[in-house]
């Protein structure tokens, strides 16, 4: 049975040091949320952000445009953030809707508020791992679970599915930082069977829920799932009236690797995480100036 790695148990372990640390600064760190349209899961996921940034004493004020807005009046919101001292993290949850320029939003964000680290100006930091960069959210909850779990990762192999600018090629860029030897599959790789199984680590961003199975992995690999997918018909787990699944079929994998993240309750919790240790890095950061 492989170990389970809990993203809700080094959440709680976390909560308390990070409500200290905000106890003893000056002013509450303030994370700006934007979202543009009404879609279910951007909901939901800020709706966690709120819950977890109440729980450790932060500032969470969460901005709704309509679905139509214009991307002028985006960019002016932003713009009045960045400029505002009593805020020091600003995030746009993403997907946004089509009509608009996805790069141009973000990059409007101030890069010292930029605590997603999806920013131009970030992603090259980390891009030529310099100090200071912002390490994006997913990617640095995967690196903290792997940290807290004891499972090393310099010049091991990981293999990372998925190469979106969101999640896998920072994911990738990250691991290669850390000393790690790095393969990134996609939709195009030929043989996802012949690749996952030279892992160590397999970090698993898709999108496609059940796509790895037991025959993809062995029994010395830590799989780590970064999926949020939801399905109907045969579920595995409820939230909030929600059914959730991963990329990986759990009940087939767990049975075989060595360690894997639940989903849910795994790198989700590690995001939101994350995302406020970036915050108060940010804020750190601002109040050092
Ligand atoms: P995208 O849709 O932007 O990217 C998916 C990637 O998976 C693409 O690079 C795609 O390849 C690749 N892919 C698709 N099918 C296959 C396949 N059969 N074999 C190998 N690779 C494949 O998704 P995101 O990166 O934004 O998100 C991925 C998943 O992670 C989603 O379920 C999302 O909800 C979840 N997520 C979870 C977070 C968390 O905190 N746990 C945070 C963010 C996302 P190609 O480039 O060729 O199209």
């Amino acid at each position: 049975m492989a170990l389970l790695l809990q993203g809700a148990t080094v959440r709680n372990g976390a909560t308390e040091r990070l409500k200290k640390r905000i106890e003893d600064l000056t002013a509450k760190p303030h994370l700006v949320i934007i979202q543009i349209g009404d879609r279910d899961d951007s909901a939901a996921y800020i709706a966690a952000k709120k819950r977890f940034g109440d729980k450790i004493g932060a500032r969470v004020t969460h901005v709704k445009f309509a679905q139509d807005v214009l991307q002028e009046e985006i960019i002016k919101k932003i713009l009045e953030y960045n400029g505002d001292t009593s805020v020091h993290g600003i995030i746009v949850q993403v997907p946004l809707p089509e009509h608009l320029n996805k790069d141009g939003v973000i990059d409007a964000i101030d890069p010292t508020k930029d605590v997603d680290g999806l920013t131009a100006v970030n992603l090259k930091r980390l891009w030529e791992n310099k100090p200071g960069a912002v390490v994006p959210a997913t990617t640095r909850g995967i690196a903290e679970l792997l940290r807290f779990y004891n499972i090393p990762v310099e010049g091991k192999r990981v293999v990372v599915l998925g190469r979106s600018s969101l999640v896998g090629k920072p994911t990738a860029l990250y691991f290669t930082h850390r000393n790690a030897t790095v393969t990134v599959c996609h939709s195009h790789t030929l043989n996802l069977l012949e690749e996952t199984k030279k892992a160590d680590i397999i970090i698993v961003a898709t999108g496609k829920p059940g796509l790895i199975t037991r025959d993809h992995v062995l029994p010395h690999q830590t799989v780590i799932d970064v999926g949020i997918n939801t399905v109907q018909g045969k579920l595995e787990e409820e939230i909030e009236g929600k059914k959730i699944v991963g990329d990986v079929d759990f009940l087939g994998v767990e049975k075989i690797v060595s360690a894997i993240t639940p989903v849910p309750g795994g790198v989700g919790v590690m995001t939101v995480l994350s995302l406020f240790e970036n915050l108060l890095d940010a804020y750190e950061t601002q109040h050092a100036i």
